[in-house]
């Protein structure tokens, strides 16, 4: 597994042995409770009840988890993977680390949820993090959250050296590798103890599921997110999980278009005079480009851009056929969000995130060029 290629384990990844006249993928094992026998529940490796687990969850899971390098437990919810690992690392009194320019609704949820706790909350802006914890600031932390490269401003911090100076501190590192996704990026290689995804996004990727992941190498904190998930009920069913991993099987295929995109993208609107502060962190003389180059395996399709005010974003979009107003990202469709909408990012009126879909380069370009054509 660990020598095949991106493509492979995209198709392959936690597939066990192939048994004569089994499809090649299971389809989904719609049951909420299962029959019981005479043996307590589970002694067989039978079902009991899918809300703690089910057949094609664990198959989704252990095709992800082997992408991540480690075990994963899915989740309804990017937001519901992110709360559980989150929940089951720190109690009343603890001082949590978060991104203060990461995802949104990561925000709310420390303060709106964990503070209520009693949980102190910290925030870091992602390119200040590494510094932060050089100067020991991470003291007394339970737990240091990442989220790199950041959505939306794609800025990015080194994970191993924050890890390295979160462990020495006693605090337990988990990286939000959304945009990243598991091919892109392996956190718990680097040194993370827990990685978690918005499988919403690219890791399934056509704009039609909901769904999150926690994966780890570590049993102790496996057993508590999967506590977690049992008293919550967080717990996928079973055509999402099904879709889910019918949709990652082309992983690599999509990345690689959306990247193509992208580089084209980004040149294309670095050259524009409408258009200021590109960001595609694989974009030579971008501020993320050495580390990104660095710490990831491969680029993605979100950039991010500022257009002069909100009225250029909306003539942008009114001349464009391709590039539709939508918010996510990540899907084979290509799509713009003007953050500033939605209230929640220190971003100007006019700043984009672009989310370069597998259309065509040469057509995805020309309709983004009309649509610029004439602004400033
Ligand atoms: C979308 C997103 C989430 C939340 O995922 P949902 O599936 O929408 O709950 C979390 N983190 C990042 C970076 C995201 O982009």
């Amino acid at each position: 597994m660990s020598s095949w290629g991106d493509g492979t384990r995209s198709v392959r990844a936690g597939e066990g042995v192939a048994v004569p006249g089994a499809p090649l993928r299971p389809s989904p094992v719609f049951a909420a409770p299962f029959h019981l026998g005479d043996q307590p529940p589970r002694a067989h490796g039978a079902d009991a009840y899918a809300r703690t687990e089910h057949p094609t969850l664990r198959d989704f899971e252990s095709a992800v988890g082997a992408l991540d390098g480690g075990r994963c437990l899915s989740f309804a919810t990017g937001m519901a993977a992110i709360s559980a690992a989150v929940f089951a690392c720190v109690s009343a009194g603890d001082r949590v680390v978060l991104p203060s320019d990461g995802y949104y609704t990561t925000r709310l949820l420390a303060r709106d949820e964990l503070e209520r706790f009693g949980v102190r909350v910290d925030y870091v802006a992602t390119p200040e993090i590494e510094a932060v914890a050089a100067r020991g600031d991470l003291d007394g932390a339970r737990l240091v959250f990442l989220e790199t490269p950041s959505n939306p401003l794609l800025d990015v911090c080194d994970i191993a050296a924050v890890a390295r100076a979160a462990h020495a501190a006693g605090a337990l590192v988990a990286v939000d590798n959304t945009t990243a996704t598991p091919l892109g990026q392996r956190p718990l290689e680097l040194g993370a103890d827990l990685t978690v995804g918005s499988d919403t996004k690219a890791l399934t990727g056509h704009s039609d599921l909901l769904l999150g992941h926690v994966s780890t190498t570590d049993d102790e904190l496996f057993a508590a997110i999967q506590r977690w998930r049992n008293n919550t009920g967080n717990t996928p069913g079973p055509f999402e999980a099904w879709l889910g991993h019918r949709s990652m099987s082309t992983l690599d295929l999509r990345l690689a278009r959306q990247a193509t995109n992208a580089a084209a993208v980004a040149d294309l609107l670095a050259g524009s005079p409408a258009v200021t502060g590109v960001r595609w962190p694989w974009r030579a003389g971008d501020p993320s480009f050495e580390l990104a180059s660095r710490q990831m395996l491969r680029p993605n399709g979100v950039v991010s851009a500022v257009l002069a005010d909100e009225a250029a974003v909306s003539t942008l979009l009114s001349r464009t056929r391709l590039w539709t107003a939508a918010t996510s990202f990540g899907g084979v469709h290509s799509t713009i969000d003007r953050r500033a909408q939605w209230g929640g990012d220190a971003v100007p009126p006019g700043f984009v995130r672009l989310s370069c879909g597998i259309e065509d380069t040469d057509d995805l370009v020309v309709d983004l060029a009309a649509g610029l054509d004439g602004l400033t």
